[in-house]
């Protein structure tokens, strides 16, 4: 494993201990909270989640009438795009019998090319429901890592793809990783990297040499 990047998932992982995400109860839900999340907190998601009590499915997605969708998820905003983006990323999962282990058995690179032609669903999209629903092992970079891997002294790039290979090529590439990984630098961003850093208590401090300059 690469030594600096590994260094940080030791550190963090031993500051906070082991998580896994995603806040869902079937992998149906990841799919719609990763659309739902986009430019909104988590809070408006889960209201809008809410809304669909205990009848959150592909069929009542599909079945439901735009009207009726777009006024259940619109806690979370741009519910016209969503709604638009939610049929559609429920009739990708149709083709797969809205099966979990049906896709689990194409290549990877086959559905994240799939996802990514859906409308609405960019790249922390795509990976985030094949991670977090469908268990494989791809690393989702979102504004945190990216603000991390600005600050913190690695060279890991700037865009998604590169910091997404820049990860993948420098641990060992399993789902467990990626899962946690990802989670603990969003846990260690909300508490210490934040958009103006507390760098006094954080786990990183002695070795990202960025307290000086806060
Ligand atoms: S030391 Fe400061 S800048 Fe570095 S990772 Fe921690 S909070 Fe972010």
């Amino acid at each position: 494993m690469g030594g600096r990047l590994m260094y940080i998932y030791e550190t963090l992982l031993a500051h906070y201990g082991e998580l896994h995400w995603w806040p869902a109860r079937t992998p149906y839900e990841v799919m719609v909270g990763a659309v739902l999340t986009q430019n909104t907190a988590w809070g408006n998601v889960g209201k809008a989640i809410a809304n669909f009590g205990e009848n959150l499915s592909p069929e009542k997605v599909s079945d439901a009438d735009f009207a009726e969708l777009t006024e259940m998820i619109r806690p979370a905003g741009f519910f016209n795009r969503k709604a638009r983006c939610l049929k559609a990323v429920t009739a990708w999962y149709a083709e797969y019998g809205c099966d979990v282990s049906n896709v689990q058995k194409e290549p990877f690179a086959k559905l994240r090319a799939e996802l990514l032609s859906v409308k609405g669903v960019g790249r922390e999209t795509a990976d985030s429901i094949l991670l977090y629903a469908f268990g494989f092992p791809t690393f989702v970079v979102d504004a945190y890592t990216l603000r991390l891997c600005g600050r913190y002294p690695i060279e890991a790039g700037e865009s998604y793809e590169a910091v997404k290979s820049y990860f993948e090529g420098n641990l060992v590439r399993n789902e467990k990783i990626c899962n946690s990984f990802h989670a603990l630098i969003v846990t260690n961003a909300k508490e210490h990297c934040r958009k103006k850093p507390v760098c006094g208590d954080c786990p990183l401090a002695e070795t990202c040499g960025r307290p000086t300059k806060c």
